[in-house]
């Protein structure tokens, strides 16, 4: 049986009644295999002799000690009061002949069961008060034969996380009945992978997990547990990707077409532009198929880079397909698409959810014949009914937004296509490594020139009337702002501001400048209709909900205003603020705050105050939230790591990659015999959830 394959109910255990049961389930264990992947929130180290005598004549801090005593006697002190005297047991170094005085507060009983001249082991965290050693937090476990000293003498205890009615005994006492219940676990990896890397079994593994003989065991355990998690992340990622096998050698030369479409522009290509444009270029001219990520920060101009690349796959007959998450964006895109592509005879077509049967028809039919090049869409792009005549390059606009099986299915409308997938929230680099790889991430580093880099004001109350007259400055300047807040109306238990009172607020502080609403609720024609306005100017600022987080490009909005700025992720800010700052204006972004915002919160509006960088906001959300939560990694099908780090295992990353690598070239489908052990885990006991959201 595997680990996580382990499906018996946690109320089969002694002692896991209703409460219990509950409290467990809002910590995400329902079964014995998910009690098993508890992780320690600590643990504490008793594996190591620390006596009296080790203790400096004179310290100021608690030290903590783990050792052998000898009661020697018994006294009282303090006041009377309605309690009595507080008891004080005075024991001696079962090693020499250091006393310390254990003040019983509260536990007065122990007079009756700690007996002088017995040996005790003792664990205790110790203090000196003008050289007397005294300690009231104490742990007492008479010991019967000293070279056979009691529990939990010599272990290294785990500290679960804790929650309802949960205590760490129950918790422990859980794990031990189901390890005692256990027969032996399977081992999850390839035997080869195990012996080459010198893993534990992961029985042992598991057990040492909780409950390790010392240091060196534990380390081992974490290790073997992690990598496994590390892999199965990476071969899950990426089983459906095809990567380039050959090393082939060759001169890649920009088609006419991609040619004709830079030297249009009003303007030039970044280097970068160009560098990621080259290295997709000679991906797409080798014989395998690509799968390659471009990440570069909101604004950089990664869309630029994806229709020249579309425009070499073309030149060649084949055809092209662009997925965006929103109607909103694929509607942006096919517009801009139209702009700058169909002058040079490209034929282009949008699909989402909102095109017609009708309509549909002919372009399903255009699809099949090869007539139309470019499909531009939504997940309707997946549908059953779409067929390609010659699909051989995909590009996925906000990839983070799909989930792993959105992406399989696109992928099999076409013969072993070629996968390009764009990123403006920069995943970490550690968790590009597991997907990626450093060969095929392209990066745009630095944003086209002339731009001047978002001044980001934090606003408190106080300072509210100065923003709107900031505001106001910036529309007579002929400018336009987006004004965020996170809710639609004021139903709802919580005290936020909403889109629909401010509009009516906001009317009223800017007369005369026209403005709209934009939400979830808005149909999808008016929505799109209404961002028309705002592009060609005739809308000075709208109201909107995050709807308009993600790539939407208005090049002279030059402000955002986010109210209630510090209940959104970092990852949030960062896109909604990337809105703006997109042309040569000086753009601004306003961070409104409550009075009563929390330390991460906090901690969180002064990164952004503090950076422009999509990068280093990355990592701060990595390590402010932790993987599990950062905006599409879920989504993608990466959930919770128990043992692993994505901040601090990044050479293990890079193991784990090697193998994969090697295994999904030579044996993709997992047939070896050696290999089999994969497809296994994978059906019985896949280590992530694979549900994603609903776009
Ligand atoms: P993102 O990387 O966030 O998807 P976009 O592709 O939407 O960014 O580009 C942002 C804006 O920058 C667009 O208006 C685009 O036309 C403009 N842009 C792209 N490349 C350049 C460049 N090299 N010089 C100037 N402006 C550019
Ligand atoms: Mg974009």
């Amino acid at each position: 049986m595997f680990i996580r394959g382990y499906s018996t109910k946690i109320s089969n255990l002694k002692g896991v009644g209703n409460s219990a049961k509950e409290s467990y389930a809002s910590l995400g264990v329902k079964t014995y295999g998910d009690l098993l992947l508890l992780t320690p929130r600590d643990r504490e180290d008793r594996s190591k002799l620390v006596n009296l005598e080790e203790l400096p004549k004179v310290f100021y801090e608690t030290i903590q000690i783990n050792t052998f005593v000898i009661a020697k006697s018994h006294s009282f002190f303090g006041a009377f009061s309605k309690n009595g005297r507080t008891l004080k047991i005075t024991v001696e170094s079962y090693y020499g002949n250091r006393r310390l005085e254990l003040l019983c507060f509260g536990r007065n009983f122990l007079q009756k069961i700690i007996k002088t001249d017995k040996i005790y082991y003792l664990y205790a965290s110790v203090s000196s008060h003008n050289g007397i050693l005294q300690a009231s937090s104490f742990e007492l476990i008479e010991v019967k034969d000293i070279n056979n000293p009691p529990y939990p003498f010599g272990q290294i205890l785990p500290l679960y996380p804790l929650k309802g009615s949960l205590t760490q005994k129950l918790i422990k006492k859980n794990i031990i009945e189901v390890l005692s219940q256990s027969i032996k676990f399977e081992d999850e990896l390839p035997k080869y992978i195990i012996n080459e890397l010198s893993l534990l079994s992961f029985d042992e593994a598991i057990r040492a997990f909780h409950f390790p003989k010392n240091k060196k065991e534990l380390f081992e355990a974490r290790k073997t547990l992690a990598f496994s998690e590390l892999f199965y992340m990476q071969i899950i990622a990426r089983k459906d990707l095809k990567t380039i096998t050959t090393n082939e050698k060759i001169r890649s030369i920009p088609s006419t077409l991609e040619l004709k479409l830079i030297s249009n522009l009003p303007f030039k290509l970044t280097d970068d532009q160009l560098s990621a444009l080259k290295e997709i270029r000679l991906d797409l001219d080798k014989s395998g198929a690509m799968s390659r990520m471009l990440q570069g920060d909101v604004g950089a101009g990664k869309t630029l880079v994806a229709w020249a690349s579309a425009l070499h796959e073309i030149s060649k007959n084949h055809q092209v397909a662009f997925m965006a998450p929103t109607e909103l964006l694929a509607n942006q895109h096919a517009q801009n698409a139209a702009e700058l592509l169909e002058p040079l005879g490209i034929t282009i077509a949008l699909l989402t959810g909102s095109v017609s049967k009708k309509q549909r028809k002919p372009l399903l039919e255009g699809l099949k014949s090869g007539q139309i090049q470019l499909l531009i869409g939504t997940h309707a792009l997946f549908s059953n009914n779409v067929e390609f005549k010659n699909l051989k390059y995909i590009i996925i606009d906000e990839q983070h937004r799909f989930g792993v099986n959105q992406r399989e299915k696109l992928l099999s409308k076409g013969k072993n296509p070629n996968i390009l997938m764009m990123s403006a929230t920069p995943i970490p680099r550690s968790l590009a490594l597991t997907v990626f790889g450093d060969l095929n991430i392209s990066t745009i580093k630095n944003l086209p020139s002339g731009r001047k880099p978002i001044i980001t004001h934090l606003v408190s109350e106080k300072s509210r009337t100065r923003m709107y007259n900031a505001i106001g400055v910036e529309f007579n300047r002929g400018h336009q702002a987006y004004f965020v807040y996170p809710r639609i109306d004021d139903s709802g238990p919580q005290e936020l501001r909403d889109v629909t009172n401010m509009f009516e607020f906001l009317k009223k502080q800017y007369p005369n400048i026209p403005s709209a609403l934009l939400h979830s609720k808005i149909d999808d024609n008016e929505k799109i209709e209404i961002l028309n306005k705002f592009k060609n100017n005739e809308i000075s600022y709208l109201v909107s909900t995050s709807v308009i987080e993600v790539g939407i490009d208005v090049p002279n909005a030059t402000c955002i205003i986010i109210e209630h700025a510090d209940i959104f992720g970092l990852s949030a800010l960062h896109q909604l603020r990337g809105r703006v700052g997109r042309s040569q204006l000086q753009s601004y972004s306003f961070l409104v705050f409550d009075n009563n915002i929390s330390e991460i919160g906090k901690e969180r509006l002064k990164v952004m105050r503090e950076t422009n960088d999509g990068f280093i906001i990355a990592e701060k959300d990595l390590s402010l939230r932790g993987p599990g939560d950062i905006l599409g990694i879920k989504q993608s099908g990466f959930i919770k790591l128990h043992f692993a780090s994505l901040v601090n295992d990044l050479e293990m990353i890079k193991i784990a990659r090697k193998y994969c690598d090697k295994i999904l070239l030579n044996d993709s489908t997992f047939i070896n015999v050696e290999n089999r052990i994969i497809k296994r885990v994978l059906e019985e006991a896949n280590p992530y959830e694979t549900e994603e959201e609903e776009l």
